[in-house]
């Protein structure tokens, strides 16, 4: 646990690339009979070290790989059911002081229009992000504020949660910024945020010098230290995250483990989320035209499937990049949290037509009605729940709750009444009709309890009542 005596860290000590290496290097060709008891470990919903999600990352043979997707599928449905949280990014500029080679927004990149939202426009993104039925945001921009400084931060998480259409409003805000001092980590506690996520991109640090060449992210360590000044500051659910295709996704998956063990390590709890983005043509670079170490469909959801068996109570996210098809296979496999509806531009939602400004391309231009249709048709049970922050379930209050089995208990009739307000407020025909058979099924298998406080909850939300949570 955190000894609050202890000098902020400056360089992520927990990194250890050699032992990283050495352990892939030990495990190259793995014992069908040691694959097999790692997995019959792993579906007892323990998670698991670094060594064995190492094994894991080095199967190849198609049947086995078969066989660890089916380990994943079993703790996806064991610990988190049909539910799948459905948030919106919302980009507030696309002005950036840094030199990521890979990223459309990067300094040098003249092609970009640029744009920095003012409060107003934040509002307007706000509205219409409301009008389709988001209830959660990722607040995300290039890494420099705009006229304001720090502050401009907290003035548009403010103005966002300002925001109410009718029975609509903005109920949590995610937030993905550059690195923070943590003073100001303490004032964006302050400002109610639900998770800081901050991806490392790369964990090499000899790739990551390739790739991030100039500006304050080139500093490898102030960024790898942020989490731990996030933490310091009281934040306590925390998002992680590796940009696939920068580097080997076997050595960057296994250094996400060190991060987490090294937070389990210094505050007792590791992350919340981690998301998954893998790189994408991106306008204006070559880098992310043909990435470094790209990584194939197949590694991919490898990728997903060992993260959801290392991890089983860590949030899993998936971006907007990937394809519609993708994104259901990976839903099964781990994938726990997908946005929907997205832009990555900044004012994309007010005015959808201008795309010419985004960080990368789209895998997935379906509207959030269209993807809530979809996931239901699946079985799924899309969720806008946002009860555990503002319950104060974070941190390691949430992974104690968790852990008994609680995601369900808690988890699955606050999904159906978020599913049920989104369905009578802003659902399409199709959307209702395919909401309502998910949600029949879902009633169905439930153990008769928590279906009890389901169908008391939906009355609740079909009376008139919004925002119904346990
Ligand atoms: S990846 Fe982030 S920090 Fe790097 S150029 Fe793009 S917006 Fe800026």
């Amino acid at each position: 646990m955190l000894d609050t005596t202890e000098r902020t860290m400056d360089r992520a000590d927990w990194l250890d690339e050699a032992a990283i290496r050495a352990t892939l290097a030990a495990v190259a060709r793995p014992d069908p009979a040691r694959v097999r008891a790692i997995l019959a470990r792993a579906v007892e919903l323990v998670g698991l070290p670094a060594e064995d999600v190492a094994v894991l990352s080095m199967v190849t043979d198609p049947d086995l790989v078969e066989e660890i997707f089916a380990a994943a599928r079993r703790v996806k449905e064991e610990i988190y059911g049909p539910r799948i949280v459905l948030f919106a990014p919302l980009y507030f500029s696309n002005i950036c002081t840094n030199e990521c080679v890979y990223c459309a927004f990067r300094r040098s990149n003249h092609e970009l229009e640029r744009k920095a939202l003012s409060l107003d426009e934040i509002r307007a993104e706000t509205a219409a992000l409301i009008d389709q039925g988001h209830k959660r945001l990722l607040l995300i921009g290039g890494e420099a504020f705009p006229k304001g400084g720090f502050q401009y931060l907290i003035d548009a998480i403010e103005a966002i949660y300002s925001v109410k259409r009718g029975r609509g409003e903005i109920r949590r805000i995610n937030v993905n910024v550059a690195p923070l001092s943590t003073e100001e980590f303490r004032r964006l506690k302050a400002a109610h945020i639900g998770t800081y996520q901050l991806f490392q991109e790369t964990y090499d640090r000899k790739v990551y010098a390739e790739m991030h060449v100039d500006g304050r992210k080139a500093d490898f360590d102030w960024r790898a230290t942020a989490i731990d000044r996030a933490m310091e500051a009281g934040i306590d659910d925390v998002g992680l995250g590796v940009l696939y295709g920068l580097a080997d996704w076997r050595f960057d998956t296994l250094a996400l483990m060190q991060h987490i063990a090294h937070l389990e390590d210094r505050f007792g709890v590791g992350c919340h989320t981690i998301s998954v983005p893998r790189m994408e043509p991106a306008l204006g670079s070559d880098v992310a035209m043909h990435p470094p170490q790209e990584v194939c469909d197949d590694d991919f959801k490898k990728i997903v499937a060992i993260l959801r068996l290392a991890v089983p109570y860590t949030g899993l996210i998936m971006s907007t990049r990937e394809t519609p098809e993708m994104r259901k296979t990976t839903l099964e496999l781990g994938v726990s949290q997908i946005s929907g509806g997205s832009r990555t531009n900044p004012g994309g939602y007010a005015t959808p037509e201008a795309e010419d400004a985004a960080q990368f391309e789209r895998g997935d231009h379906r509207s959030l009605d269209e993807v809530v249709r979809d996931v239901a048709a699946c079985g799924h049970i899309p969720s806008f729940c946002t009860a555990c922050y503002r319950m104060g379930r974070t941190g390691a209050d949430f992974m104690d709750l968790a852990k008994p089995g609680l995601i369900r208990e808690m988890c699955g009739p606050n999904a159906i009444s978020s599913f049920e307000e989104y369905l009578l407020d802003y659902g399409s025909d199709t959307a209702k009709e395919a909401g309502a058979t998910a949600i029949s099924g879902e009633l169905a298998a439930m153990e008769p309890k928590i279906r009890h406080y389901s169908e008391v909850m939906m009355r609740k939300v079909r009376q008139g009542k919004r925002d119904v949570f346990r």
